[in-house]
């Protein structure tokens, strides 16, 4: 099988039958897109590479839902309404059985949402997965990430830390037990991109961001974008059941610095707890108020005693490890 003959087989598929399909996708030299007339586009991209994002051992399906989950992730982050994709895959060898699997996860996910695989690129390489994304968003509408003012609450959906813990336990740093482990492991290779929760959140949120990188250093992105500083109260996170009974310190660490939630983080003024509780119950997706954003600059968390938790693990840079 040779490169095209695998394109045509497992990347080119049926046209999806709604509205905003593209014009033309895989098989021409560009794919021709027609957006829909006064939305604007949100686009981002997100690469995954072997021994960096995920282990070289990892379940193909597992891996094709995960490098679309971060994209639409973004998306979500975003409050945009996901459209179309590209997909670059760089593979050691063609191995059929595996590139079906790989594709079993990635269109399950995108199916979901409604996004069409539009076009992208594929060579032999050591295996890397880079996805492109593009949402439509209303004019003035999008997520930013510096509209958050001093005084807002800061929210968090879902639960944070399990997917830490799961790297935690690979690393030989804990041991979990067979079902704690498998539910950490889901929740590493199996987020669930915010995307309804992130449309919901227009003209709610005043700011927000996915949480990739750990909740601690990315909410510091939303106070440098926003100019002022966050006090999070930590009895208030959210942290994962699978991680109870693990010692303080390792939760902490797991829930404020570990990375791979994609859970949204979110400020909006306190005017908005009613409609955000409302929200989280008809989402059925928890929504959990975590702190406020103060003036200043930086993020601080006080543990149940008002004392403030030294902050070692501000959140994953990968060029700092
Ligand atoms: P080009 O030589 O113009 O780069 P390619 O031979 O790389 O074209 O790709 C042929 C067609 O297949 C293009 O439409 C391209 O977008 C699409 N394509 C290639 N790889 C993928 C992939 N992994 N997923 C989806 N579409 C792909
Ligand atoms: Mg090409």
């Amino acid at each position: 099988m040779n490169e095209f003959e695998l394109i045509a087989r497992y990347f080119a598929r049926p046209r999806l039958n709604r509205s905003g399909r593209a014009l033309l996708g895989v098989g021409d030299d560009c794919a021709l897109l027609a957006p829909t007339p006064g939305m604007q586009l949100a686009i981002s991209a997100d690469m995954l590479v072997e021994g960096r994002h995920f282990f070289a051992d990892v379940d193909p399906r597992r891996l094709g839902h995960k490098a679309l989950a971060v994209n639409l992730s973004d998306l979500a982050a975003m409050g945009a309404k996901p459209a179309w994709c590209t997909l670059s895959i760089a593979l050691p060898a063609i191995d059929e059985a595996w590139v079906a699997a790989f594709c079993d996860g990635f269109f399950a996910l995108a199916d979901e949402h409604e996004l069409e695989l539009i076009g992208g690129d594929t060579t032999r390489g050591p295996l890397t997965i880079a996805v492109q994304i593009a949402g439509e968003v209303p004019p003035g509408a999008a997520l930013r990430r510096d509209g958050g003012q001093a005084g807002d609450d800061v929210w968090v959906s879902g639960s944070l830390g399990a997917a830490a813990a799961a790297v935690m336990h690979r690393t030989g740093r804990l041991v979990l037990n067979d079902a704690k482990l498998a539910e950490c492991l889901d929740q590493l290779d199996l987020p669930t991109p915010r995307i309804t929760l992130g449309l919901a959140l227009r003209g709610l949120a005043t700011a927000a961001l996915d949480l990739s990188d750990g909740l601690v250093g990315d909410l510091n992105h939303i106070c440098e974008r926003s100019r002022c500083g966050a006090q999070l109260d930590w009895p208030a996170v959210p942290v994962h059941s699978a991680l109870a009974g693990l010692p303080e310190p390792l939760r902490q660490e797991a829930a404020l610095a570990g990375g791979d939630d994609y859970e949204l983080c979110f400020s909006a003024p306190a005017a908005r707890r009613d409609v955000l509780s409302t929200l989280a119950e008809s989402l059925g997706l928890p929504l959990t108020r975590i702190g406020r954003l103060v003036t200043g600059q930086g993020v601080s968390v006080c543990d149940a005693a008002g004392q403030l938790i030294p902050l070692t693990h501000s959140g994953f840079d990968h060029f700092a490890v």
